[in-house]
């Protein structure tokens, strides 16, 4: 861009114009990509900043108190802009108060750098300014003070405007097109450098190359035969052991390897089993390194027999972690070449049959910006893989009209099947010696009798003591409100594009049934309208959104209410109706069908149409399965979000199979040979028996299945103190109140003495709000912040403040219970509230509570105890997670001491010593502790 531009950035007291206030101004002035101006100010905001803000900016009240105000200098700041176009990162927050404080709009053009990024950047892992600095290479000098901020913006423009200019040609024509129908601010720019292209090079042809096939993958060698012969080759405890040795294989080619014993022998356990082909369960401690345990022998087999393992993980962070880091470990230490795979499911890829259909059509302003993104993403991607596009909110629901979903395939009719990413994936999958892929992915391959995955052998579970909840999920039914609607507009849509394409016959029968499918598309709507309106009334249930991420409540089925009769017969209208949709929906496909003989497009409108109506077909009969509530053995439930922002409430209708162990063992272990399933908190007391229960591996004969343990090298006794306080009231003994307050005050005692570098664990947000809202002021007047779960931001965003502040302390509750890993200092205390009981009013906990006492079986010892040991565990785990971390387990739950089965969570951990006494003989123990051992601050 030639013409003089004004970057900025403002710093502020917080995110909302109209009370919050400027406290630094900086702008910069380019031209033609030089900086030509700057100006910077301090300004007084009139108030005292808070914590968060002095953290972050790094100013302080005492800086700003001679500064002038943000009226002083609204004269120089508007005579430095002038009517030039302004650009900033996330500019419309710097423009709205700029407007605000000077009482008028600012007229002034403005471009996003940030939407700018999103366009032309889509791999990039954040698109917060330092990150994109990061990946550029451009210096920050100071982040968050506006005019270092102002600098690095005018940089990073000039760097995504050098992009522009060296895109292909017939990429930037067809993005140029999209921003224009979006109603970017940056279309004038694109389209400013087409015009001059075209100019300067006025014959220059637009490419015919396939833009989207520019990133091809590379190649290793396949898994060319699944052998499923039974006559399978041994490993040899000599071969693993050759890597895991300390002068090893490992050792070779990591730097910082230690040995571990347990390592070791937990490999050659998972290579015995292997050869044996048996069942194994095993719970291997944090630090034990299991998963290189478990691919090691995995890939080894795989090479020497031609068959293939699949891997199943329950987090996506578990999944990264093997695939980013143990399998170039693994390619690096195996000498004989093999391939891996990270199995998704195929809507996770873009389909580019139906994304050229969307290119063609008309876009609403949100749509076109994301295909525009989207075109960007395809001349650079190399596994058409959603992931890399980080979506967002609506992008969500727009990628569903284009990812590769089965029933819209049209396989060898599809004039991009040779490209196809999808197909691609497969073929990957089909290649590889090792599959990684989720929980998820391994129930719908069982649901869908493995027409999903590719045939394997042995299966290993990681993150095991999920299974039965991933099972529970993923086997059970659920019919959702949004998705519902979703689908009833993908429906209007595909009906709207159909009307306008002109049919190689029957028009006038085309075009009327399509209105007829309108028509009761019309109905559908108006009539599940009908039915949430009378599901509502009937769910006669307080949502206070105090209790629950964002305000949750469940609701058994069959209601009880005596409204409820009159939801089942609404419930049974609407499927009438819907049911009338699918035959109409039916009629225009048939057309349809007989067309796509005649002309080819119409082949693929008709694979379109009828993924649509066979999804809702399978979205009306879980409805109605879920709403008759009829089959033995499943719990029926609705689940109720309520959004306090919107005031509205979402209805998610669930079923779930009450006896998941048995449904596992038939449908999953039953048809398998080798299973091995390992996780660091599976047992409970030391006994395998709560899980090999649960999970159906009781119906497995016993000499098939192995168990095995493999201790953390951590030195617990020595990196840990576990204290166990026993002077806090008893919640339900005192007043609530009286409760809460103890507890805040104890928690507050105990993170004035560690300064931060706490994470406190809930089981209620309700109570977790109630602590933070009267510690949050008391804690910063100590230089300590404050972040709570629901509060301060995404879980996400939350642990990255905590890992970067260590003055912070962290209020988490169940999700932060597990899959947190911050080593070092930044974590060297954790308090844990309550004993993680699950509420037995949770329904299919209540169902499997009933199922127990109709067997005359204790509920209590058999399913929430060891559910809420397992928790405990996890809990406690995430203090150590080095041989060099050192800290503090603070329990506030005296039941640990006064009930029976106290016991049975203390025996579970790996420390064996704790003490016990007030709060006063704690803090004097943890001082005594840390004079020597811990280093936090303030002690
Ligand atoms: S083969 Fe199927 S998934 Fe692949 S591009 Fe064609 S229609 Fe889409």
């Amino acid at each position: 861009m030639d013409k003089r531009i004004i970057v900025c950035d403002l710093e502020t007291t917080g995110l909302d114009p109209k009370f919050d206030k400027i406290i630094e101004v900086g702008l910069v002035s380019l031209e033609k990509g030089v900086v030509t101006g700057k100006y910077h100010s301090l300004v007084n905001p009139g108030i005292n900043l808070r914590l968060n803000i002095k953290r972050l900016t790094g100013l302080d009240d005492a800086d700003l108190v001679d500064a002038p105000s943000i009226e002083d200098i609204m004269p120089q700041i508007l005579d430095f802009i002038a009517e030039d176009p302004i650009a900033g990162h996330n500019v419309q927050f710097d423009i709205s108060f700029l407007a605000f404080a000077r009482g008028l709009p600012l007229k002034n053009h403005s471009y996003d750098t940030l939407e700018l990024a999103r366009l032309l950047v889509p791999f990039a892992n954040s698109y917060r300014l330092e990150s994109l600095c990061q990946e550029f290479g451009i210096d920050l000098v100071t982040s968050h003070r506006a005019l270092d901020d102002a600098l690095a913006t005018a940089h990073l423009l000039e760097q995504l405007f050098s992009m522009i200019r060296y895109m292909e040609m017939d990429v930037l024509m067809q993005v140029t097109k999209l921003l224009l129908e979006a109603g970017s601010n940056w279309y004038g720019v694109f389209n400013d450098v087409v015009k001059s292209r075209l100019k300067s090079i006025p014959e220059q042809k637009i490419s015919t190359r396939a833009y989207w096939l520019r990133g091809e993958s590379k190649n290793s060698p396949s898994l060319k035969e699944f052998n499923a012969s039974s006559d399978k080759k041994s490993l040899e405890f000599g071969e693993i052991r050759a890597v895991f040795a300390p002068e090893g294989a490992l050792a070779d080619v990591l730097p910082n390897y230690e040995y571990r014993s347990q390592q070791e022998m937990m490999a050659c356990t998972v290579a015995e089993t292997l050869n044996d082909k048996k069942y194994l369960l095993m719970e291997a401690g944090t630090g034990v390194g299991k998963s290189m345990a478990y691919l090691v022998p995995a890939v080894l087999w795989s090479i020497k027999n031609h068959e293939r393992v699949l891997i199943a993980t329950n987090t996506i962070n578990l999944q990264e972690q093997l695939w980013y880091k143990d399998i170039p470990v693994l390619g690096r230490i195996i000498s004989e070449p093999f391939r891996a795979a990270l199995a998704k499911g195929r809507q996770n890829y873009i389909c580019l049959r139906r994304w050229f259909i969307v290119l063609e059509n008309r876009h609403q302003p949100n749509e076109a910006a994301f295909y525009a993104r989207v075109l960007v993403w395809l001349t650079k991607t190399d596994s058409g893989d959603r992931s890399e596009l980080n979506l967002v909110g609506f992008e969500e629901d727009l990628w569903i009209g284009i990812c590769g979903d089965a029933e819209g395939c049209t396989w060898s009719r599809c004039p991009y099947l040779k490209d196809c990413w999808v197909q691609k994936a497969r073929k990957r999958a089909e290649e590889a010696n090792l599959i990684i892929t989720n929980h998820s992915l391994l129930f719908t391959d069982v649901k869908s009798d493995n027409r999903v995955l590719p045939a394997y052998g042995p299966l290993i579970i990681d993150e095991a003591h999920h299974l039965e909840e991933s099972a529970t999920l993923q086997l059970g039914r659920h019919f959702s409100q949004s998705m519902f609607n979703h689908w009833l507009n993908v429906v209007g849509k595909a009906l709207a594009r159909l009307i306008d394409r002109i049919p190689p016959e029957d028009w006038i029968a085309w075009s009327a049934s399509i209105k007829k499918a309108q028509g009761t598309r019309l109905e559908a709507v108006e009539s599940m309208r009908a039915f949430y309106k009378l599901l509502g009334d009937a769910m006669e249930v307080g949502l206070s959104g105090d209790d629950g991420e964002q305000g949750r409540a469940t609701v058994r089925l069959p209601g009880s209410s005596p409204k409820y009769g009159e939801v089942l017969v609404a419930g049974g209208e609407c499927i009438k109706i819907l049911q009338h949709l699918a035959e109409d929906l039916i009629v225009c496909a048939g057309f349809m069908e007989a067309w796509s003989i005649i002309e080819e497009a119409w082949a693929g409108y008709h694979r379109d149409l009828v993924q649509v109506i066979n999804s809702g077909k399978s979205m009306v009969e879980d409805f109605e399965f879920i709403l008759s509530a009829r089959e033995e053995g499943f719990v029926y439930w609705v689940d109720i979000e309520f959004s306090p922002r919107w005031g509205a409430r979402y209805y998610n209708l669930m079923a779930a199979p009450i006896d998941i162990g048995s449904m596992l063992y038939e449908r999953l272990f039953s048809n398998k040979s080798t299973v091995i399933m390992t996780s660091a908190t599976i047992t409970v007391n030391g006994s395998y028996d709560y899980f090999i229960e649960r999970n159906g591996l009781s119906y497995i004969p016993k000499e098939e299945l192995i168990t095995a343990d493999f201790d953390s090298p951590f030195l617990y006794d020595q990196q840990a103190l576990l204290c166990i306080n026993r002077d806090l009231p008893v919640q339900g003994q005192v007043q609530e109140n009286v409760y809460l307050d103890s507890l805040a005050n104890t928690i507050y005692k105990l993170v004035e003495i560690t300064g931060g570098k706490t994470l406190v664990l809930f089981t209620s947000h309700k109570t977790l709000r109630y602590v933070y809202r009267s510690l949050k002021t008391k804690l910063e007047s100590r230089d300590i912040y404050l972040l709570g779960h629901g509060l301060d931001g995404s879980r996400s965003r939350l642990l990255e403040e905590f890992r970067k502040d260590s003055r912070t302390v962290l209020f988490g509750a169940f999700s932060f219970w597990e899959g947190i890993d911050i080593p070092g200092e930044a974590l060297s205390c954790v308090i844990i509230v309550k004993l993680p009981f699950m509420s037995p009013a949770v329904p299919v906990i209540a169902a499997r509570l009933e199922d127990l006492a109709n067997r005359e079986k204790d509920g209590f010892r058999l399913l929430s105890l060891p559910q809420a040991v397992i928790r405990f565990k996890q809990g406690f785990g995430r203090l150590i997670r080095s041989r060099s971390d050192k800290g503090i387990v603070v329990i506030l739950d005296g039941r640990i001491l006064n009930k029976s089965y106290g016991r049975q969570f203390l025996n579970s951990l790996p420390v064996k010593k704790h003490i016990r006494g007030s709060l006063d003989v704690i803090i004097k123990k943890i001082l005594e502790w840390s004079g020597t051992e811990y280093t936090g601050n303030d002690i």
